[in-house]
């Protein structure tokens, strides 16, 4: 297997955000009473994956039309996200070539090659890029995470992010994790997504395991950085703080396993685009 790292532009948010802990308030964590020299630039990570038995990516990042000049665009982001309200929880941009689409672009790709794309889960920053990877051809996420996003509908997600778009919630099929819920992809052990809820209740890690055993953990939004697992800092927003902390501890339980070769959060500033192999 090899693991590409993708970045795909960054997002802004408040530092309570990613790393506010267990006792952060929604309204602390969403910035509204953070003065803006408190607020970070943060990674968006995107994982393409050279399976033998397929070409799997993993979340989306965030569409174009977002950042359109590949910079930061006030108009162009509420537009994209139809949500004036997340532009006050996370702004986003995305330099020339770092959109999904450039990025297979740039390495011969076509959306269509791609067997499937997994969703960790479907916040903006991770579901946005959806549209322009449409045509891949099993897009996946969740059942909990669907009913998540039609729950919160008006306030965290917009159903436009995935509007024409294929995407179907798959069955957990096993019980690895703290929720007891995973999903085997292809029935071999080798892509199991693992269910990690407490940001959100549809939240997936990407477990990559190779035949003699080792992995690479993908902890999606579980933690921030890797100073999230390695000193227990859960991040500020959080549907259910206690899961949260939950599923944290099992991060850090994976990462530190002699087997485990790398455990990536989506948004760690000393993360820099590379390829791993497994
Ligand atoms: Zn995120």
């Amino acid at each position: 297997m090899r693991i590409h790292i993708l970045r795909t532009g960054e997002v802004r948010v408040s530092t309570f955000l990613p790393f506010g802990g267990d006792n952060c308030s929604l309204l602390k964590a969403s910035g509204i009473t953070t003065p803006k020299k408190d607020w970070i630039w943060l990674p968006v990570c995107c994982y393409l994956i050279e399976h033998p038995r397929g070409l799997i990516l993993v979340d989306t990042g965030w569409h174009r039309e977002m950042s359109p000049d590949g910079v930061y665009d006030k108009k162009a982001q509420i537009k994209s996200l139809g949500s004036w309200l997340l532009y006050h929880v996370n702004q986003g941009r995305i330099p020339k070539g770092e959109a999904i689409d450039e990025h297979l672009r740039e390495m011969g790709l076509k959306p269509g090659d791609l067997d499937y794309v997994l969703l960790t889960h479907l916040d903006c920053d991770h579901a946005n890029g959806l549209r322009a990877v449409s045509d891949a051809k099993r897009i996946l996420c969740a059942p909990e995470e669907l009913a998540c996003a039609r729950k919160n509908g008006f306030v965290r997600y917009q159903k436009k992010w995935w509007n024409g778009v294929d995407l179907r919630t798959f069955e957990w099929n096993g019980s690895e994790g703290p929720a007891g819920k995973s999903f085997d992809l292809l029935g071999d052990g080798s892509v199991v997504m693992v269910n990690i809820p407490g940001h959100c209740d549809g939240l997936c890690a990407v477990k990559l395991t190779n035949p003699e055993g080792k992995f690479v953990l993908l902890f999606a939004d579980g933690g921030y950085a890797t100073k999230s697992w390695q000193e227990m800092i859960t991040s500020g927003v959080a549907l259910d703080k206690k899961m949260q902390r939950k599923s944290l501890e099992w991060i850090r339980e994976q990462s530190l396993d002699s087997q485990c070769i790398a455990s990536l959060a989506t948004h760690d500033s000393n993360v820099e685009p590379h390829v791993i192999e497994l």
